[in-house]
């Protein structure tokens, strides 16, 4: 079994999250992918950050019935800032033995591991899916030499630029997503002027953000 794990902030989950993580999951044959709202993000600072609980209960609905999909508030269970090792290691300790689970990362953020907590020995831990928009094409390229230069000079890209593996420590990954213009960030800009949500998020963020009167 190959399984995903995908963390993010989710304030709120939009239909660009759900796209790029089936086409991830489709490319990568993955049986499960968990989606993992982060309590306290420690790389983000937000002024309108919706409570964790809402976010969460925004994945979970919007994903029921979706084959494969996994809404986990394991980052929530827990104290301070959300950081991605413990939530490998909680995922490790808890999948079947032999699981082949997958961090999954846009190329953002997988360019800045360094700075996370832990964020080398993540490469020995778990193998990594990133995620490369259409506008990021050099960003293979880049993946290449901050493994090289950053993680360590013993990464090898195998097949094309879409592979980097390494003697010792997880393979790379990198997958091209399809371009989804939307981003969190608008759907807040919306819901603050009003401008209808339809076809950005799916119904059950959209029911949740009226009733709780998020993001105004
Ligand atoms: P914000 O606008 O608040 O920064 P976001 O939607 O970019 O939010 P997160 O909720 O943290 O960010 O999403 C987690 C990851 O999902 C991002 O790091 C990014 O890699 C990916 N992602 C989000 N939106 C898209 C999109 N439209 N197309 C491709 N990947 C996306």
């Amino acid at each position: 079994m190959i399984e995903g794990i995908f963390g993010g902030t989710f304030n709120p989950l939009h239909r660009g999250h759900l796209d790029v993580i089936a086409h991830v999951k489709e490319t990568f044959s993955l049986t499960r992918v968990h989606l993992i709202p982060s309590a306290i993000p420690p790389h983000k600072s937000f002024t309108d950050l919706a409570p964790a609980r809402d976010r969460f209960e925004m994945v979970k609905r919007s994903i029921a019935g979706i084959q494969g999909l996994i809404a986990s508030d394991v980052e929530l269970n827990r104290k301070g800032p959300s950081f991605t090792v413990d939530t490998i290691d909680h995922f490790r300790k808890n999948l079947p033995p032999g699981t082949d689970l997958r961090l999954i990362v846009g190329s953002d953020a997988f360019l800045e591991m360094d700075t996370w907590k832990q964020g080398r020995e993540i490469f020995q831990l778990i193998s990594i899916i990133v995620m490369i928009r259409p506008d990021q094409k050099k960003r293979s390229k880049s993946i290449a030499s901050f493994l090289k230069d950053v993680i360590s000079e013993d990464y090898r890209p195998g097949n094309g630029q879409e592979r980097f593996t390494h003697p010792v420590l997880k393979p790379v990954y990198a997958c091209k997503v399809p371009e989804i213009d939307i981003s969190s960030t608008l759907i807040r800009q919306y819901v603050k002027k009003h401008l209808p949500l339809e076809r950005l998020v799916p119904d059950p963020v959209e029911e949740i953000i009226k009733i709780k009167g998020l993001y105004l």
